[in-house]
């Protein structure tokens, strides 16, 4: 341990009768030169970094993190896994291995406990407060994880995310705006996140080949996650709004509003004040372009006048439009 290359790795899944399923994104590196890049990457503060793993597999990159890291939380959703990660780890640290399938659970409990393997759910479980995020994500949950991530991203703590995925969808996280892959997360991801694409990975570091090319991203907060933000406030309401109108990205911000609050009873009450901007003749400077074409902050400030009626946004697009 750990299985750095695929003549390692074979042999123990034997042991553990586990068949690797690249439907459940279980393609594990294979490649000792990335794994170390990858923890590099991660730059441990020795003794001081609490970090979580996401899909932690049998482990390549756990042990490194958990032989620097103050604490470390691992979280698989393959029970033959986690028992065994347990096993592994429990000779030399004080480990805890929980199930969970709730979604609440006060981590504070264990903390004195270095290394809390957690079995469960990485999109349903609760994730503790940390300073690092590591994993080699499984690709079928990489949209709601990036979402999990922003929503609960605690900008005293959490310093950065270090993140394998899959090429193309880096893609949609870092695209413009009214480009092919503007999209929701694109949206989410430009206004909270900087995001760089750190190290292409080819499919042959990995067992199973995954089809597609990978990516080392890095994920660090932009100022509007600092507490007193209005971007930061309105957080939740934000994603919320994104989820109802983006569906409609092709159509105008009119529709795609209009389209919203009928979709959704909560929403008409919760962003009340879009019936003015939708009635006031002066918003006809911006109401009837797509809703692609606008940025992420454009969108926020949209957001924030039709859930507090207080916004600049007329004036801004006067401007803008100059
Ligand atoms: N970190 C290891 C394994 C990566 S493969 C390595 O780099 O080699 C991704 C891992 O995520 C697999 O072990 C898989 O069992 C796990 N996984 C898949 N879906 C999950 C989910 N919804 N929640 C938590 N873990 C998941």
């Amino acid at each position: 341990m750990p299985f750095y290359s695929k003549s390692q790795l074979l042999p123990k899944l034997e042991e553990l009768n586990v068949r690797l399923d690249k439907k459940r994104g279980q393609c594990y590196l294979v490649d000792e030169n990335i794994a170390n890049y990858i923890i590099k990457e991660v730059e441990i503060n020795e003794n001081k970094d609490i970090i979580l793993e996401i899909g932690s597999g049998l482990g390549t990159l756990s042990d490194s993190l958990v032989r620097s890291g103050r604490r470390v939380y691992l979280i698989d959703n393959d029970e033959k896994i986690t028992k065994f990660l347990y096993t592994h780890l429990k000779s030399k640290y004080n480990v805890k291995l929980i199930d969970l399938s709730s979604d609440s659970i006060d981590f504070e409990q264990f903390s004195d406990v270095k290394v809390i393997i957690i079995n469960g759910d990485a999109i349903k479980v609760p994730f503790p407060v940390v300073t690092k995020i590591v994993g080699n994500i499984p690709y079928q949950i990489s949209a709601p994880l990036i979402f999990k991530i922003i929503d609960s991203w605690d900008i005293n703590k959490l310093k950065k995310c270090i993140l394998m995925i899959q090429d193309e969808f880096a893609n949609r996280l870092i695209a413009k705006v009214n480009s092919k892959n503007y999209s929701r997360i694109s949206a989410a991801v430009g206004l909270y996140l900087n995001i760089k694409k750190i190290k292409m990975v080819p499919s042959s570091c990995f067992f199973p080949k995954p089809r597609v090319t990978s990516v080392i991203i890095e994920l660090t907060a932009k100022n509007s996650l600092s507490s007193d933000s209005p971007e930061n406030i309105f957080r939740k309401d934000y994603l919320s709004f994104l989820r109802g109108v983006f569906p409609f990205k092709n159509k105008s911000l009119r529709n795609a509003i209009s389209f919203f609050l009928k979709n959704d009873e909560n929403a008409a009450n919760q962003f009340k004040y879009f019936k003015e901007i939708i009635k006031n003749p002066e918003s006809y400077l911006f109401i009837n372009k797509k809703l692609r074409r606008f940025s992420p902050q454009q969108l926020f400030n949209i957001m924030l006048y039709g859930s507090t009626g207080k916004s600049d946004i007329l004036q801004e697009f006067k401007l803008d439009e100059l």
